[in-house]
Formats: structure tokens, sequence, C-alpha cells
């Protein structure tokens, strides 16, 4: 009863600290007991243990209550006898022979965040805003000879990076299982280099990580500003190119325009190939609905879909994949509950609260973008310190826009453009205020973008 329990939460807590975290701090956590209003966790080390208890414990406390425990308290107990001791690790790391996979897996230091068995190629829909993406993740995952490095793959929020990264992972485990693949996010990354620093086992530290063959980082924006962890991602980073090793980035924009990342690194990145995902067009949505709703329909035997659905919910949801996936699930689940076909009328209904949030959601990212572009200057300008009239004219054109068409207040767009302060916003909003009526040119210029991005 109280595994299931245990379970229910664990869902639950995934969605709310999302997959990663997830993967380094709850899905380690092994509940041993549930008595007398105490929920009691083995965790592995005793970093995990303060961490976790500092950051998760109500949260998981609160989903047990929600899953029909009754729980005052949660504990976290370190059990004597280590699961993973870290000496048997680096062992395994030095050994020249390969181990089996199985016996990697239980080296556990060695695995990565978990892979989602889902993410593969064959799931992956691809049109052009990912194509060249995509061609270049197969290259990697086809693991001839290394002709770039790494492979920085970039782009917004819920456009495929995590999932070509797991396939890239699936791919090479398939092709060549006796190589040493390695995923994790940097956040991960960040916190297992805190950990070696804090247990002082960082020559292991660093020849676990000096001695994979692939080494993928996911989302590497996360350590920008994080300077001893830069450092070491550096030194990692250098080693295993020189050994003509693979390494796979994410982040959610090009190196260049990472904000305190250093120079050096962002050169680095720079070196291999650069490959943005762009944001969907309405061919790609519709494709990825309709790979989903023949999954859904494998799954909800008998459930109709009327015509003209996936076409609606492919123009009206543009935000990103996450959003249009869930949108889907919802309705399938709602539609079958109800026992009904699945019409517009119903997604209308079902997805009233997802279509009104889509509606007009211009993000302050798309609007640097498109202005950028119009006045034909760099977008990383757009948050730069520059303050000629040729760059500072449009980027004050970028806030206007920021405070006229999103509902951001002046100090989160003040932080959108590199940190400036509120003020600077309300007399950049100011100016081009006053500028729209004496300056014909800029009025139109002002117009036409506002109409370019509301399209
Ligand atoms: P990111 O890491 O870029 O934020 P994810 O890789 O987590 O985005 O993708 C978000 C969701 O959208 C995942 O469930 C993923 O499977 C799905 N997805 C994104 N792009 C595609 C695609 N081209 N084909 C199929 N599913 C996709
Ligand atoms: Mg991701």
């Amino acid at each position: 009863m109280t595994k299931n329990t245990w379970g229910q939460a664990q869902t639950e807590l995934r969605k709310t600290v999302g997959k990663n975290a997830y993967a380094s701090w709850i899905e380690p956590l092994n509940l041993v007991s549930l008595e007398e209003g105490t929920a009691r966790f083995d965790v592995p080390t005793n970093f995990m243990r303060d961490w976790v208890s500092r950051n998760y414990s109500e949260q998981i406390r609160l989903h047990l209550l929600n899953a029909g425990a009754e729980v005052e308290r949660v504990e976290f107990v370190v059990p004597k006898a280590r699961p993973v001791p870290i000496a048997k690790v680096t062992e395994a790391a030095r050994k020249p022979a390969r181990a089996t996979p199985a016996a990697r897996a239980e080296e556990g230091e060695l695995r990565g965040a978990a892979l989602d068995a889902r993410f593969t190629f064959d799931s992956f829909v691809v049109g052009k805003p990912n194509e060249l993406a995509h061609a270049a993740a197969r290259r990697v995952a086809e693991g001839g000879p290394v002709t770039f490095n790494p492979l920085f793959l970039y782009g917004g929020v819920g456009l495929g990076k995590t999932h070509l990264m797991h396939a890239i992972a699936h791919e090479m485990q398939l092709r060549q299982p006796e190589l040493r693949v390695l995923y994790l996010s940097a956040e991960q990354f960040m916190y297992r280099f805190i950990q070696a620093l804090r247990d002082k086992q960082i020559m292991d530290f660093k020849e676990l990580f000096r001695s994979v063959d692939v080494l993928m980082v996911d989302d590497v924006q996360f350590i920008a500003g994080k300077d001893s962890t830069q450092e070491e991602f550096f030194h990692t980073f250098n080693a295993l190119v020189d050994q003509n090793k693979r390494i796979v980035i994410s982040a959610d924009r090009a190196p260049g325009e990472i904000k305190d990342l250093e120079e050096r690194i962002k050169s680095r990145l720079q070196c291999g190939l650069v490959v943005d995902l762009h944001p969907t067009d309405y061919e790609l949505r519709l494709g990825i609905l309709q790979q989903k709703a023949e999954h859904y329909r494998g799954q909800y035997q008998g459930l109709k879909l009327a015509d003209g659905v996936l076409e609606f919910l492919a123009h009206r949801i543009t935000t990103n994949v996450r959003v249009l996936e869930g949108a889907l699930t919802r309705l399938f689940a709602f539609a079958s509950l109800v026992g009904r076909e699945i019409t517009l009328e119903l997604a209308q209904d079902c997805l009233a609260d997802i279509l009104r949030a889509s509606d007009r959601k211009i993000t302050i990212e798309e609007i640097q973008r498109k202005v950028s572009e119009h006045f034909n200057i760099r977008l990383s300008d757009m948050i730069g310190p520059k303050r000629t009239r040729t760059i500072a004219r449009p980027r004050q054109i970028a806030m206007y826009l920021s405070k006229q068409m999103t509902t951001r207040s002046l100090p989160e767009i003040g932080r959108r453009f590199g940190g400036r302060d509120h003020t600077t916003i309300m007399h950049g909003v100011r100016v081009i205020e006053e500028m729209r009526t004496s300056d014909p040119q800029l009025g139109e210029d002002v117009e036409l973008l506002r109409r370019l991005l509301e399209s």
C-alpha cells in the first residue's frame, strides 16, 4: 500500500518539479517506511540528504498527503552501507576492459539522467524548422568519424532539444553498446561537481568525466555565471576534445548570446557545429499532432476524431510542442471519459484555457528577434551595452513593443534586456511614444512590426 501511495506521489512530483530535478533528486529516494505519520526515505549520500530535505521535503509530504497517506513528517536517512560506493566506480572507470551495459548501469555514478524511452528518432517528426538539427543529430548518432565537435543544439523551450539528445543516446547505445555515453543536464553536472568538492572526491570526479566516450550536457545555459562550475566544465570539455571524444551540448540560445558565460567557453562551443531549432511552423505542428493522434487511437480504441480538429489545434496552439502535446493528451482523455467523439466543439470546450493562453502569446524574445531582424542588427545587441543610435533606437522600439504587447512588468522587461533598470525601460517606452507622432518613418516601422508580431 505504501509503495503505491509513493508511486502516485512520485508521478505528481515528476510533474511539479520537472523531469531533470525529478531524476536527480526524487527518483533516487527509496521509501523504507511509513509509520506513525513519518515517512522515512533512504538516500544515497549525505549531500543528497541535505539538499532534498532542504528543498523538497515539503513537496514530498504534500504529495504523499494528496495520495492518501497521513504524513506529518518526512525523514531522510543515509544507510550505513552506501549502495554506490564511489571507490568502486572509479575503479571501474580506471579498468581498461569495458564493463557490460548492465554492470555500467549499476555503477550508478556513470549513469547520467534517465533517458526517456519515448524520445527516439522514430518518434521525432522532422519539418523545415528542425531538419538541420535532426540531420546533425543523426550524423552524430551514427558514430562515424568526428568531423565536428561539439554539436551545439539550441532553440526555445519545448522545441525538441532534449528529445533529440535522448534520441542520440538511444541510437548510440543501440549501435555501439560498448560506448560509454553520459547524458546529464548542466544542473546535474554542477551538483555532482559541488558534491565532489564537498566529499573531497574531485579527482574521482575528473576521472569519471574524462573516461566517457560521449558526453552530452543539456541546458548548458544553466552554468552561466557559476564560475567554478564553468571552469571545471571547460577543463572536462577540453580534455574530451583532445581525446577526440564526442560532445553534444544544448542550450536555449546560441553560444554567443549566453550571458555570463566565459569567452573562452563560448569560442570553444562555437568551434563545433552550431545548429538551431526554429520555432515550429504549421506543417510541423500538424505532423506532430497526427503522429500523437495515431498513438492515442491505439490506446483509446473506438474513439472518433472528427476532421479538422488537428488542423484547428495546429493553427491555434503555436507556443511550443509541449503545450501542443498536453492539449491533445487532455482532449483524448476527456473524450474517452465522457464517451464522445472528438469534435471541434469538444476541443474548444475542453481546451478553452490553453486556447485562450496561446491566443496572443507574444514573448519578449520574439519581439527582440523581429525588431533586430527588421533593423538588421544582431539579436545580442538587444541585451548588450552598445549605445549608438543605430542600436539604441531599435532596442527602445523593442522595449516599447514589449510593454504594449505583453503583460510583463517594467522590471521583468528590464531583466530580459540584459538586466537593465526599470527606469531605463520606462524612458525607452516614453521616447518611442513621443517619436511615433513626431517621426512618421519610425511610426510606420513600429506599426509594421506590431502587425508582423500579431500575425
Ligand atoms: P526542449 O528540450 O527543447 O525544451 P523537449 O525535447 O523536452 O524540448 O520537447 C518537448 C516535448 O515536445 C517532448 O515531449 C518532445 O517529445 C516533443 N517534441 C518536440 N519536438 C518534437 C518533434 N519534432 N517531434 C515529436 N515530438 C516533439
Ligand atoms: Mg530540454
